[in-house]
């Protein structure tokens, strides 16, 4: 019998093993496809690397601008892929070797929950192996960390549109297409978006509402999507069907209008992955977004716990990491009280008012914490600052002076408390774990004043924003 069963071995499954094996707990991973996830496999690592060597051409493109010359840039895709599938892997055996080291059992196949946990009797689950053959495994414990799987919606055109992929397909497509469309302007769209463009496609993407990111603070997603020169952005846009790689929408006024590419991404987000698993039996509580937690990952069934994705409370894997990390705590101290013991470790809980997000387009940007929009939609009170990015001598010397960038600082009006940090301009997915500490830890105005940051760094912007306010 194992002290806990876990069905998906992405960024919530596979943190939540190791910090269980770390605590001497018998733990049973099963994962249906790759160790990593969604994550490592087809989500934030490989869209990274691809989009460094989109980077690095880009740069080596501009170089003479800053007194680099070279005689004849190029890129070579089927390099950069296996770069890609390189670094995907030699992650991958990292995390094994992590799972290794904590005495996890990893098993490979398609995890189905027979029966909930009943006190000390143990749930029941039957793993599926890539060889069909069935097993079954026993534990006092589950966490549910299924993830989730892009959202397709039914489309007129779309069944059997070899021309129509997903983001997984379109990390290993085989040659760079001419033209891409892309339906959706959220990250995956923009990340795409700016991968392509750079590498020379004729970039399109269709977005129903009026601006792209539609959780980024109102001033800066028009910035960002201005400094993405080379992408035609068709907004407040309904896509109506599509045909091969004609795709057929409608503009704001009803005009009906066609753009046609050699390739269309599919970019309307992401859905909880609650099929396949057992879920349909269980009684387990599901909204709309997925499967019901409390702030301690705890499901309405005991024994049970979700984290991750499947939760469809953040869809992040940083989010995904901090779940499963909250779902241990809670999982220790009922292991511990079913054998009669105080629970040894705290029980912590899930927060998510200060979970950054980034978006690693070119150029960057990324956040945490209240937009102004979203404090004046909770009637707070607020004092807002913002400076070009062109301010932090370290920006101005990698970037130039003319390249778009911005700092945004949200401020309660009442008590000067950092709500929000927002910032369009490279190295922001860096710093704004700093701006996610000001808030977690209620910072104010003179907090950060008195705050010494590196120089120079294109960080110390979050601070002259804090010194202009
Ligand atoms: C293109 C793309 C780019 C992204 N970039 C970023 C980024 O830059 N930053 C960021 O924070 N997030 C990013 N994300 C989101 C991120 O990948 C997810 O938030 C994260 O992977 C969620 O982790 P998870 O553990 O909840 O689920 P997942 O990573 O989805 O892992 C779930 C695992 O469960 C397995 N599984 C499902 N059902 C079963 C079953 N019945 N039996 C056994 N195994 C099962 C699946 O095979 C999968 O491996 C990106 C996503 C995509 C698609």
């Amino acid at each position: 019998m194992y002290d806990v069963i876990i069905i998906g071995g992405g960024p919530a499954g596979y943190l939540a093993a190791e910090r269980l094996g770390h605590h001497g707990k018998k733990v049973l991973l099963i994962e249906k496809s790759f160790l990593g996830g969604t994550c490592l496999n087809v989500g934030c690592i490989p869209t990274k690397t691809l989009l460094n060597s989109a980077k690095l051409y880009s740069h080596a493109l501009e170089g003479e601008r800053f007194g680099v010359h070279c005689d004849k840039v190029f890129y070579d895709w089927k390099a950069i892929q296996a770069w890609k599938t390189e670094v995907v892997e030699k992650l991958r055996s990292g995390i094994s070797g992590m799972l290794d080291k904590y005495k996890v059992t990893v098993k490979e196949g398609r995890a189905e929950l027979m029966a909930p946990p009943r006190g000390s009797n143990g749930a029941k689950v039957r793993i599926t192996g890539k060889d069909g053959m069935v097993q079954e495994a026993e534990s006092r414990t589950v966490l549910i960390s299924t993830g989730s799987i892009p959202a397709i919606p039914p489309l007129p055109g779309s069944a059997g549109n070899d021309k129509l992929v997903d983001s997984t397909a379109l990390l290993s497509i085989q040659e760079v297409p001419a033209a891409l469309t892309v339906i959706g302007g959220g990250v995956i769209g923009v990340e795409f978006a700016s991968l392509f463009s750079a590498l020379g496609s004729k970039v399109t993407v269709i977005e129903m509402m009026d601006e792209i990111l539609p959780f980024m603070d109102r001033e800066q997603a028009p910035l960002m999507r201005r400094a993405m020169k080379t992408v035609n952005f068709k907004l407040g846009c309904r896509v109506e069907h599509i045909d091969g790689g004609r795709v057929f929408y409608r503009d704001k006024v009803g005009e009906a209008l066609k753009v046609d590419a050699d390739l269309i991404l599919m970019a309307a987000g992401r859905r909880p992955e609650l099929q396949g698993w057992g879920v349909e039996q269980l009684g387990l509580d599901i909204s709309r977004q997925g499967i019901a937690v409390d702030d301690r990952m705890r499901t309405n069934l005991t024994g049970i716990w979700a984290a991750g994705d499947v939760t469809g409370k953040s869809l992040l894997a940083h989010s995904a990491y901090r779940m499963g990390e909250v779902a241990v705590t809670d999982i220790l101290a009922y292991l511990d009280r079913l054998e009669g013991k105080q629970p040894t470790v705290p029980t912590d809980r899930m927060r998510y008012d200060a979970v950054p997000w980034a978006v690693y387009g070119i150029p960057e940007a990324a956040g945490v914490g209240l937009t102004e929009q979203e404090a004046e939609q909770r009637g707070l009170a607020i004092k807002k600052g913002s400076l070009p990015m062109r301010i932090s001598g370290r920006f101005a010397a990698e970037n130039g002076f003319a390249a778009p960038g911005s700092c945004k600082v949200i401020v309660s009006a009442f008590n000067d408390r950092i709500l929000g940090v927002h910032a369009v301009g490279s190295y922001a997915s860096e710093f704004i774990w700093g701006a996610a500490a000001l808030i977690e830890q209620e910072m104010r105005i003179q907090d950060v004043r008195e705050i010494i940051f590196p120089h120079p760094t294109v960080s110390e912007t979050i601070r002259d924003v804090v010194w202009t306010m």
